[in-house]
């Protein structure tokens, strides 16, 4: 089985990402959850191109990618979870949550330090939030995210079929909860006791900044609550609240793909530094 899903890596994770992107597809066309402000068409070429563009990319500069990391960090005898004797599945479920709470916590970071914020920006700027949003990422950020997976995966030692469930977890979830769809509330409520739901992120692409700041899960929804991060619902209202970024509203800037890839370079690095922002409609918490 480990065997197979080794071998097959790249068609798994190509399966996952087009079956959800078409169920994705399908649950925003039948039951949007709100209306598109850029035409449908637009978004998914633009941000469906810079998937493209970053998957290229990626495959060039590193093409053994995350798995190839563990594969070698195994082989050597590196990283924490190579140095125990558990059962392979205590290892692989102990490794997928480490590795969530690992990007959790690289969320946070892009967040809070302004220049990683300039990169982190061109996921944030979309003008609505769909499926697709799940998937822009500005290059530089991709090629980080992965330096900084390489990195956790030395200390860490995951078994190499916990690396790739996690990546397709990883990939599938941000595409569910970027979806412009809503779960019946009931529903939702329990599921987000676990797992990330659209209602519960998108509050994470709200205008204020004080709820940008939240909800900085992927996966699993227990870090923004240990963490003091989590936020229920946007007080606007999910119809009402304002996707993006203040001042990043110009269409051809943050929708056409040439905008998206010089986006991070525009503007004075300060203007988002965690200790200079200007905080609007602050609850007083
Ligand atoms: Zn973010």
């Amino acid at each position: 089985m480990e065997a197979f899903i080794q071998a097959h890596e790249g068609v798994i994770r190509l399966s996952f990402f087009l079956g959800m992107l078409i169920v994705m597809g399908i649950w925003e066309t039948l039951l949007p959850r709100r209306t598109l402000s850029v035409s449908r068409w637009a978004r998914w070429l633009n941000n469906l191109g810079l998937v493209v563009f970053n998957s290229v990319l990626l495959r060039l500069i590193f093409p053994a990618a995350a798995v190839g990391m563990a594969a070698y960090a195994s082989s050597q005898g590196w990283g924490l979870l190579n140095q125990v004797d558990w059962p392979p599945l205590v290892t692989i479920l102990l490794a997928v949550v480490v590795l969530d709470f690992a990007i959790w916590l690289q969320h946070v970071m892009f967040h809070a330090v302004p220049v990683l914020w300039r990169l982190h920006r061109v996921h944030h700027a979309d003008l609505d939030y769909d499926v697709t949003t799940g998937l822009r990422f500005h290059p530089i950020e991709i090629l980080l995210s992965m330096l900084i997976k390489f990195a956790v995966i030395l200390v860490l030692g995951p078994p190499v079929v916990a690396v790739i469930l996690f990546e397709v977890l990883l990939n599938a979830g941000a595409m569910f909860n970027h979806g412009n769809v809503r779960l019946p509330p009931a529903l939702d409520r329990i599921i987000r006791w676990v797992i990330v739901t659209p209602d519960m992120h998108r509050v994470h692409h709200s205008v204020e900044d004080d709820e940008a700041n939240s909800n900085f899960g992927f996966n699993l929804s227990i870090w923004d609550r240990v963490m003091g991060t989590y936020r229920d619902q946007p007080r606007a209202g999910h119809l009402d609240m304002t996707i993006g970024i203040h001042g990043y509203r110009d269409k051809k800037q943050v929708t056409w793909l040439s905008g998206l890839l010089t986006l991070p370079f525009i503007g004075r690095v300060k203007g988002y530094a965690i200790n200079r922002r200007q905080w609007q409609g602050s609850d007083n918490e």
